[in-house]
């Protein structure tokens, strides 16, 4: 008996069929349906899978711990007794890859849209509030109005951001940029850490022009602060589990690749504790997991290998109802709040400085501060701090320089995660395309073997 596999082209493409002859005439043929192995189920490996649904194939989402989203996620807090995210996550409007994904899981109309693209700041060390107030449209008449740029700030300050876009890869944002004075202090300097997770100083100034250039030099229409009011978890992950069920996808927590075999040019397998899946001919995988897991899975691959930290801070508290949903904190240890019901949450980027002071000290010192630009008195309420170490890769040249395509040596294996080569720091957005093109990738693949 011989059996040949025929790759089908037209509205069943993921499928392969198989015709076997048995040599006395009759013969008998079946179709295989592609499968495509998702090993992660981040944002990226999320985005992947959802991209992936039209193309008809079987998806398998492999993720290693017991729930979805990684580094972005909602969970019960029981110091707090509250619903909390690992981290405060900001969205800009102008995050197209994100806002495609939750029309494709159908949860955009979850994320809270603002009027206008209006930045709120309290300074600890003056005392001063103002807001920066980005205004719509592509021409940024803004910097020409006091009332809406920086403060001490004159509209010619405004071109150090142009300097920015012409850089080239090995120059960090204070090679480009004259890092001090008001507009440094007040602006970029809190831009770029929080886009950044890195200090402008060693940090890349292309990754930083990617970010104004998609924000600020984008108009208000693109930067509109998108905040999840009831958690990431209800917005950019529950829907998107259930939007993959919905369409056959299968997920299997607690299902940890623990090695990938391979030949010179392709996967063959995925090794899990207890089985063996074998990778067929035609079948394809997305490895969409941190970059130091994907360097023990795959050796030879170039990853960043530099992380930095975040640190947030929850506190429950009432937040009085004029305050902002999102303010930035200028010469504090807090550098934003978000103002969420029953809560008050702080992020602090670039944060390895906090990684080892006691958590209680460090509870106290950010009360204090968050007491002060809230204006909500008294001790300090229940509190949570939550130290992610390795929140993203640094973003500083050499890291940059790290990053691999999507596309592998290996032609059925393919890339995704915010540290992947997205022309992005390592943000929602990023880890979102990264997804997307690796769907893409793996869906024109289905044609070439
Ligand atoms: C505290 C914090 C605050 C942040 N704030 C912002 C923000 O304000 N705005 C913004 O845009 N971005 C922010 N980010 C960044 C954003 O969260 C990330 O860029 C994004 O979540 C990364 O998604 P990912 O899918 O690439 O990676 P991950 O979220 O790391 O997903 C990888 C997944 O792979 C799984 N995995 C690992 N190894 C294996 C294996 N062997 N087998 C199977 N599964 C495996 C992991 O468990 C994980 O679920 C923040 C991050 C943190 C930590």
């Amino acid at each position: 008996m011989d059996a040949r596999i025929k790759h089908v082209f037209g509205p069943a493409k993921s499928r392969t069929r198989i015709s076997r002859h048995d040599g006395a005439g009759s013969s008998d043929t079946f179709l295989i349906m592609r499968t495509v192995h998702v090993i992660g189920a981040g944002l990226a490996g999320l985005s992947a899978a959802t991209g992936l649904i039209p193309s008809g194939c079987r998806i398998v989402v492999h993720e290693a711990t017991a729930y979805p989203g990684g580094r972005c996620r909602s969970y019960h807090d029981h110091a707090t007794g509250l619903q909390i995210d690992n981290g405060n996550h900001l969205l800009l409007s102008g995050n197209r890859a994100v806002m495609s994904y939750l029309d494709a899981i159908g949860s955009r109309t979850r994320l809270t849209v603002p009027d206008a693209a209006d930045f709120p700041f309290a300074d600890l060390a003056t005392g001063a509030r103002w807001t920066l107030r980005i205004n719509d449209g592509r021409l940024p008449w803004w910097i020409f109005d006091a009332s809406r740029r920086v403060p001490g700030t004159r509209p010619f300050d405004y071109v150090a951001m142009a300097k920015l876009l012409a850089a080239g890869p090995a120059k960090t944002v204070c090679d480009v940029v004259a890092c001090k004075g008001p507009l440094y202090e007040q602006l970029l300097s809190p831009l770029i850490v929080a886009a950044l997770n890195t200090d402008p100083k060693e940090g890349s100034a292309k990754l930083a022009a990617a970010v104004v250039r998609e924000s600020i030099l984008a108009g208000g229409e693109a930067c509109r602060p998108l905040v999840a009011h009831d958690g990431l978890g209800p917005v950019l992950v529950e829907p998107a589990i259930a939007h993959l069920r919905q369409n056959n996808v299968t997920i299997q927590f607690g299902h940890e690749v623990r090695a990938i075999a391979m030949t010179r040019s392709k996967v063959t397998s995925l090794e899990f504790e207890a089985e063996s899946v074998a990778i067929g001919t035609n079948d394809a995988v997305i490895l969409a997991v941190p970059p130091y897991a994907a360097a023990s899975l795959v050796p030879s691959l170039t990853v960043p290998v530099e992380f930095r930290a975040i640190l947030n801070a929850h506190f429950r508290v009432e937040p009085p109802a004029c305050l902002p949903r999102v303010m930035g904190v200028l010469n504090g240890a807090v550098e934003w709040i978000f103002s969420f019901p029953g809560r008050l949450s702080v992020t602090v980027s670039n944060a390895d400085r906090y990684m080892q002071s006691p958590r209680e000290g460090l509870a106290k010192t950010i009360w204090q501060e968050v007491s002060a630009v809230s204006g909500v008195a008294g001790d300090l309420p229940r509190w949570q701090i939550v130290r992610e170490r390795r929140a993203t890769f640094a973003a500083t040249p050499e890291q940059e320089l790290r990053r691999p395509q999507a596309q592998t040596a290996w032609t059925n294996l393919f890339l995704a995660g915010d540290w992947t080569a997205t022309g992005l720091p390592a943000t929602i957005e990023g880890a979102v395309r990264s997804g997307q093109r690796a769907a893409q990738l793996v869906s024109r693949s289905n044609q070439g073997w």
